[in-house]
């Protein structure tokens, strides 16, 4: 970037300096032939212009030359040709001359040239005498445009070289001043800074290197969002490896367990009766599980279309299945179920939904306590007088294998997978699911039909 403004600073200078040393020698040219033209107007003065073209000698006018300096005196007859002349021996005619023809148009003429018959640059001065009887031209060697612009080359030459230590200088000095504000630019950019350009020049390329930056940033945190989704994929993935293997363990250890000693014949009677049951009722805690499992993983998967379900219809059936479980455990039922309400849905999901929160509802209520379903066209309600729950579990039970007592999980109660259930399928429904609860007093939850 220096090296260009130096270059662009040199190229222009010299051009300008040669353009203007080729200008001022021409206008000093015009001047000086001005001067010279007047001098010999002066010299003419010198001349007897009483003579007559007799008096017109070869040494009169060597004579007059040497009163003017040595000056080329030329005597020419009416017609322009050669009386005499002090240099020039030459006896051609002369009329054809600039000066000359002039001086016999207009009485006096005056050119600079370099001779014809001499090869030198000269100034000439001719004047008409006595009518045009005769013609005297004085003349002196003058330099010619070239000789004054060689002249002038050493000077142009010097101030060149002038010129170009003057920008290397100037770029040296001036150019980290002009190009600070780029700088900046560039350091504010590079560390990823917000940009604000002091001058207007710089203002769309600020702009552009902010959205560039903005871009980059926004990136980066997509990478960084999406990375840390792969990060929680696979722990997922294992939390979820390391809960079935851990669901699965205490029911096959169970089974093992009395298997072997009914195998060994260890256990008879009743003993082994009990034994069988148990391996029965582990075996089809196992089966459920694998189902649960399968059910959970099938929601995604699940593209079905869906319908209207009679939800009244629903939650009324499944009250009446799990009646004998109610009265069990000496539940008092209430129920606001608004009549048919319909929801696009599929039966299966309802019931899926509607039948984890009653069971919930029945299994971790206290004995005698009472349960509280409703239902209306914009949500439905199950609530409960049972043991509740913790503050900090509430965001947790939608959790998968999420149990709040770990001892009753792989026993009597579930394995944490309804919740979870009724959470995905809320959520393909666009429904929204929420719980109130308190420790010791119970539990509400509320699902609400917004689409
Ligand atoms: P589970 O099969 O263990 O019931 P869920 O996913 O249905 O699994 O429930 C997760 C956990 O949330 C339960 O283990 C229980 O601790 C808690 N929970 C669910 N419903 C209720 C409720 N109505 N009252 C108190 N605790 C509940």
């Amino acid at each position: 970037m220096k090296k260009r403004i130096l270059w662009t600073g040199v190229l222009i200078s010299a051009i300008a300096l040669i353009v203007f040393s080729f200008i001022s020698a021409e206008l000093y040219y015009k001047r000086s032939l001005r001067y010279t033209e007047d001098d010999l107007k002066m010299y003419m003065e010198r001349f007897d212009s009483s003579l007559t073209v007799n008096g017109l000698t070869e040494e009169y006018a060597r004579a007059l030359s040497d009163e003017l300096f040595g000056a080329r005196i030329t005597f020419l007859n009416e017609n322009g040709d050669l009386i005499c002349d002090t240099v020039d021996e030459d006896a051609e005619s002369r009329a054809d001359r600039p000066e000359v023809r002039e001086a016999m148009r207009e009485g006096e003429g005056f050119d600079a040239r370099q001779s014809s018959t001499l090869r030198i640059d000269y100034s000439y001065y001719c004047r008409q005498f006595q009518g045009g009887a005769y013609y005297v031209r004085i003349a002196i060697p003058t330099q010619s445009l070239m000789d004054v612009y060689l002249s002038s080359f050493p000077v142009v030459f010097t101030f060149l070289l002038l010129d170009l230590a003057g920008c290397v200088l100037v770029t040296y000095l001036f150019t980290s001043f002009i190009l600070k504000p780029v700088e900046v630019l560039v350091m504010d950019a590079a560390r990823g800074k917000r940009i604000k350009a002091d001058c207007p020049e710089l203002e769309t390329l600020a702009n552009l290197m902010n959205r560039m930056n903005d871009d980059a940033k926004l990136q980066m945190e997509r990478i960084a969002e999406e990375k840390e989704l792969v990060v929680k994929a696979q722990q997922s993935k294992n939390d979820f490896i390391a809960n079935i293997t851990h669901e699965m363990n205490t029911p096959l250890t169970s089974i093992k367990g009395f298997a072997e000693l009914l195998a060994a014949g260890a256990l008879t009677g009743e003993a082994a009766q009990r034994a069988a049951q148990t391996v029965l009722h582990q075996s089809e805690r196992l089966t459920n599980l694998v189902a649960s499992i399968i059910n959970y993983n099938e929601i995604d998967s699940d593209d079905l279309p869906t319908y209207e379900v009679n939800a009244s219809k629903v939650a009324l059936e499944l009250l009446e299945t799990l009646a004998p479980a109610i009265q069990e455990r000496h539940i008092t039922l209430y129920t606001h179920i608004d009549e048919d309400v319909l929801l696009e849905s599929r039966q299966e999901r309802v019931t899926e939904i509607f039948g984890n929160l009653i069971r919930n509802a029945i299994r971790y209520n206290r004995d005698g306590g009472t349960l509280t379903v409703a239902l209306t066209r914009t949500e439905f309600s199950v609530e409960d007088t049972g043991i509740g729950i913790a503050k900090e579990n509430l965001e947790r039970i939608f959790d998968r294998f999420f149990t709040v007592d770990k001892s009753h999980s792989g026993k009597g109660g579930g394995f944490g997978l309804g919740l979870s259930v009724v959470r995905k399928l809320c959520r393909k429904a666009g429904w929204w699911i929420s719980v109130e609860s308190e420790v010791g007093k119970g539990s509400k939850f509320t699902v609400t039909f917004t689409r």
